[in-house]
């Protein structure tokens, strides 16, 4: 199978290549076979990529609101149109089911460039009579904007950064994950014909040094990152430096809270996708899951029942719910998760073994895992996994699942089923997550801001909030009168 673009990266509205940069492979995790290779932008790619960005930005910061919302809504429609084609290509990059890539991935890019299409056209400022003079506040871009992505939603991360970005007037550098760096390409290609501007949106490929050197650049102005809390410590210290504002997405081990009178159905089903949708590789998954002693076992049985008929297999069979982990090196890291679980005591009750589908042998497969009678103070409920690990924990009161469920680090999400919505309610109230659902979870409409509290991040994607961390308020007095000077 073959993915091979047309060059490692897009700037200034077309194709380049700098094969002097290292080597980069993308694997299809599947089959681990190469599908594509690209080269990491070096200095002068960066450089290149840099005065691009600063000449798309000039002509992109004039265009009227309504000019940037006919290019985004334009760019949606096309992503809509090709949805197929760039989630077959996201399977091969990540590995996650088409069945998934067709709804959750360009499909979700898709409506951010919509979405935020409509704000665009609506982004306006403020007059202030102050009597013989008057203010005008209005919002201007940043520049140029710099968004690294994480590999588990690649084109959808670039579309959920370069969306508010690009509403707002600034242009952007994006740098995928060097773990898959085909889609951000094809989004770029599909600015470009729907009119954007050579430079506004740009491709850099590269690993953690390229992107540390995007940051660093004295004519970025922001930064968005997507990845870990190490990343992200060393990404906010970099933009600190030349104070620049970071958003900062990361990563969690997040609660779900299951009290007794829950519809159990309902919260199987969504201990389910908050812990096996995108083989468990997902920032907001609720994998610490709290449930009632009193339907434990109850719980337990279903959840066991439905986890056995999950299908496991060929990622590009639209029946297959559950494909690879995205590299050998994210099997081995779970594989070791599962065994440190079963060394500190935890009761291993569903899976915990390599999976080799039929065709599929060399694949990074890992059966989906159910951990029950899981502590606190265990590492498999302390350490964000990033596989299909599910870690399941006895709870008796609320007052105790309150305080267990914030005793972590992290502060992405949380979820809470309850049949008393006061209840749900009160408990959501008393949870330090910066997402939260109740009698549902790990939905992210684009109009909801999503982000974190504490570790797990800075800023947030979506909805209204997001066009702030792109713009700045330029505040003007005008003068009607005379100037009162005191000499
Ligand atoms: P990483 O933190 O390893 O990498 C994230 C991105 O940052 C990659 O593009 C990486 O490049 C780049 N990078 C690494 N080091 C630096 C640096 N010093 N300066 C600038 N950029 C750097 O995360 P993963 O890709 O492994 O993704 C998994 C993590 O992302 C998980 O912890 C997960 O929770 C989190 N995540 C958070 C989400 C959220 O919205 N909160 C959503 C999805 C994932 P490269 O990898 O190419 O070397």
């Amino acid at each position: 199978m073959q993915a091979q673009p047309t060059a490692s990266h897009f700037i200034g509205g077309k194709y380049i290549e700098d094969t002097s940069g290292a080597l980069i492979e993308s694997r299809y995790p599947a089959t681990n076979e190469v599908i594509a290779q690209v080269h990491a932008g070096t200095e002068a790619i960066v450089a290149q990529a840099i005065e691009a960005a600063d000449t798309g930005f000039q002509q992109w910061r004039t265009s009227t609101p309504a000019q940037r919302a006919a290019v985004l809504n334009k760019a949606a429609q096309i992503m809509q149109e090709r949805n197929r084609e760039l989630s077959q290509l996201e399977t091969l990059d990540t590995g996650k089911p088409l069945q998934e890539t067709l709804v959750a991935d360009a499909a979700s890019g898709a409506e951010a460039l919509a979405y935020f299409a409509s704000i665009a056209a609506t982004m306006t400022g403020q007059h202030i009579a102050l009597g013989n003079s008057f203010a005008l506040v209005k919002p201007e871009p940043l520049g140029i904007c710099v968004g690294i992505g994480a590999w588990n939603y690649p084109i959808q991360i670039a579309a959920w950064k370069a969306a508010p970005c690009l509403a707002a007037g600034n242009a952007m550098i994006f740098k995928p994950s060097e773990m898959t760096p085909l889609t951000a390409l094809k989004l770029a290609e599909i600015f470009k014909e729907a009119g954007l501007p050579d430079g506004v949106f740009n491709v850099v490929q590269g690993a953690g040094e390229t992107g540390a050197a995007l940051v660093s650049h004295p004519r970025v102005a922001k930064v968005s990152l997507t990845g870990s809390v190490p990343t992200g410590t060393k990404v906010a210290q970099l933009a600190a430096a030349g104070l620049k504002p970071a958003t900062l997405e990361l990563g969690g081990k997040s609660p779900l809270i299951v009290f007794a009178d829950a519809d159990l159905d309902n919260a199987v089903g969504a201990a389910m996708n908050a812990n096996f949708y995108s083989t468990g590789q997902i920032c907001s998954n609720g994998t610490r899951v709290f449930v009632e002693s009193s339907v434990k076992a109850a719980f337990l049985e279903k959840l066991v029942a439905r986890t056995k008929a999950i299908k496991l297999g060929n990622p590009m069979d639209e029946s297959v719910q559950l494909g690879p982990l995205v590299s050998a090196a994210q099997l081995a890291r779970v594989q070791e998760y599962i065994d440190i679980g079963k060394q500190e005591g935890a009761q291993l009750v569903y899976g915990g073994a390599r999976a080799e589908p039929s065709g599929f042998a060399n694949g990074n497969y890992i059966e989906p895992t159910i951990f029950a009678d899981v502590q606190d103070d265990m590492r498999i409920a302390r350490e964000e996994i990033f596989g299909p690990v599910m870690s399941v924990l006895a709870f008796e009161s609320e007052e105790e699942v309150v305080k267990r469920a914030n005793a972590t680090g992290f502060g992405l999400a949380a979820g809470v089923f309850a049949g008393d919505l006061q209840r749900g309610l009160r408990v959501v109230d008393a949870l330090d997550a910066g997402t939260c659902w109740v009698n549902n979870y790990n939905l992210t409409p684009v109009e909801m801001p999503f982000g974190g509290y504490k570790d797990s991040g800075i800023g947030r994607e979506n909805g209204l909030a997001a066009i702030q961390h792109y713009s700045q308020s330029k505040s003007i007095l005008v003068e009607l009168g005379d100037v009162e000077a005191g000499w």
